[in-house]
């Protein structure tokens, strides 16, 4: 039996940062990966996603604004296989730099399927490994609904496997990842329907978001179908799908796309021979420490069910290591003003909390708002202008910020120095006595009255 200080079972966001620092910090560490290294974000998630966004904001840029700009546009074509190849290469690069660091660290890395055999014992193809310290990372995969012909879709996995572009598709779901893949799929000129169950997408975001993405969808696609469920799905001999949704209208299409919500990878983990307790979703339940129920054995990221990014994944495996293999005894993430993008069209920000959960919170008397709303300069001077909306949510009479939402182009790289100032209890007064920069978007965050 193998020996280690350290196992981290998953090879994605949180199990790689865990595992280096951990190695950083002279530990002899395994790392064992059922797939491919990288996890969900470099494989099917945030990296081959922003890729073809990128892509969808070319074909936006040639097709929609490019002769308002002065150009002479005329497309032949557009070749989904190349971007797709060179997005795989992208990939397989960032496979070889994970490699490398990984083998400067002296990580070893097991390729297979990790279960526990006591909370400091795991079993890979066979071969026992022990450690004193397990930590568990193996993320989340999509969920499929329960309806007559659900096995005739994809989920987001099967989106990123697409080696020609569908000229129909439905996407299904009201997540980040169905507003951000049936964007990309209409950007680049699939015909795409997107499927929503109630008013809007993204119906929990603050509703400046949700109610101008919706505008923004209604005005320049993909087709938005509200309060619309799925019934069932067909397909025929030539491999035409039929959505029959509940409202009675019904879809014909080539893909479908089931977007509707992840569930976490941890049924076949031998949890209970480790004494790890999950929730009832099958979600590890962690303390502040990332402490699961078994002492020795942690969880981080996806499979926690809190708050499901990379840079969460990232961060909390990193200070677990510090807590466990450099002294740092309190070392924990704070989960409270983690900002998030959506990379939809146009993009959204949004870190804290919603106008009506503040004044739920603090009560509607303490509570001031500031919002702004303006045409994108990038799109103002062509016939197609785009909405930008931001809001500020502050509380007291110092107004501290305490939310910030927007969408509009350039909101995606906006975000995070807004964040740092309110990470550091930024109140509107800091905002304001901070210059503008001009003509940029951003200001309006540091100009509104
Ligand atoms: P993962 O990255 O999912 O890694 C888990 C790994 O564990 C997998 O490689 C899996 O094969 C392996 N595994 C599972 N079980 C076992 C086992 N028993 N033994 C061994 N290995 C096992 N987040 C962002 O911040 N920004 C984005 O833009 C973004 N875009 C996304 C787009 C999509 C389409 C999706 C699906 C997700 C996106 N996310 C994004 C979320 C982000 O990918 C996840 O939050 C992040 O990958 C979680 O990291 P993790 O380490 O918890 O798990
Ligand atoms: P989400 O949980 O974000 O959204 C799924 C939504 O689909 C639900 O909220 C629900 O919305 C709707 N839904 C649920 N069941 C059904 C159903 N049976 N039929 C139709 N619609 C249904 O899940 P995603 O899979 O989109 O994303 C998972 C997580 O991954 C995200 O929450 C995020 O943390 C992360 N991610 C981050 C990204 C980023 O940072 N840019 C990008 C992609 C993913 P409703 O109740 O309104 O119908």
């Amino acid at each position: 039996m193998q020996e280690f200080d350290y196992i981290c079972i998953g090879g994605g966001s949180g199990g790689i940062a865990s595992a280096n620092r951990a190695a950083k910090h002279g530990k002899k560490v395994a790392i064992v990966e059922a797939n491919l290294i990288g996890g969900t974000c470099v494989n099917v998630g945030c990296v081959p996603k922003k890729a073809m966004w990128f892509g969808a904001n070319v074909a936006e840029a040639i097709n929609r604004y490019g002769e308002d700009y002065g150009f002479d546009v005329s497309v032949n074509h557009f070749d989904w296989s190349v971007l797709v190849a060179n997005r795989r290469a992208y990939i397989e690069r960032i496979h070889a730099s994970y490699g490398k660091m990984m083998a400067k660290n002296e990580i070893t890395v097991i390729n297979g399927y990790a279960s526990f055999v006591d909370k400091q014992t795991i079993e890979v193809n066979g071969e026992k490994y022990t450690a004193p310290h397990i930590m568990i990372a193996t993320g989340g995969h999509p969920r499929l609904p329960d309806v007559p012909g659900a096995e005739h879709g994809i989920d987001s996995d099967g989106f990123f496997a697409l080696d020609q572009q569908p000229k129909r598709a439905v996407v299904v779901g009201a997540g980040y990842i169905a507003v951000e893949l049936a964007g990309v799929l209409h950007s680049l000129g699939t015909k795409t329907d997107l499927v929503v169950r109630h008013h809007a997408p993204l119906r929990h975001f603050d509703p400046i978001i949700h109610e101008t993405l919706v505008d923004v969808i209604e005005n320049e696609g993909p087709t938005l179908h509200k309060q619309s469920g799925v019934e069932k799905v067909e397909k025929a001999e030539n491999g035409e799908l039929t959505v029959h949704l509940k409202n009675g209208e019904t879809l014909k299409t080539d893909c479908l796309i089931w977007a509707i919500g992840r569930e976490p990878s941890s049924a076949k983990l031998g949890l209970d021979a480790a004494g790890v307790k999950t929730d009832e979703k099958g979600y590890i339940t962690v303390d502040k420490f990332q402490n699961t129920s078994a002492d020795g054995v942690y969880a981080v990221g996806d499979i926690t069910g809190h708050v499901e990014l990379t840079p969460v994944a990232i961060k909390a495996g990193r200070l677990l290591s510090e807590r466990l293999f450099n002294g740092q005894k309190d070392a924990h993430l704070d989960y409270s003003l983690i900002p998030t993008v959506v990379f939809s069209h146009p993009p959204i920000g949004t870190i804290g909390m919603t106008e009506d959960e503040a004044k739920d919170a603090h009560g509607e008397e303490k509570i001031t708002v500031y919002s702004s709303s303006f045409s994108a300069m990038y799109t103002a001077v062509t016939r197609h202008r785009q909405p930008t909306k931001m809001k500020l949510v502050c509380v007291g009479d110092e107004q501290k910020v305490i939310g910030l939402h927007g969408i509009g182009h350039g909101m995606d790289e906006i975000l995070q120095g807004f964040a740092v100032a309110m990470k550091m209890g930024a109140t509107k007064a800091d905002f304001d006595a901070c210059v503008a920069i001009h003509p940029t978007s951003a200001e309006e965050f540091v100009t509104m009255t």
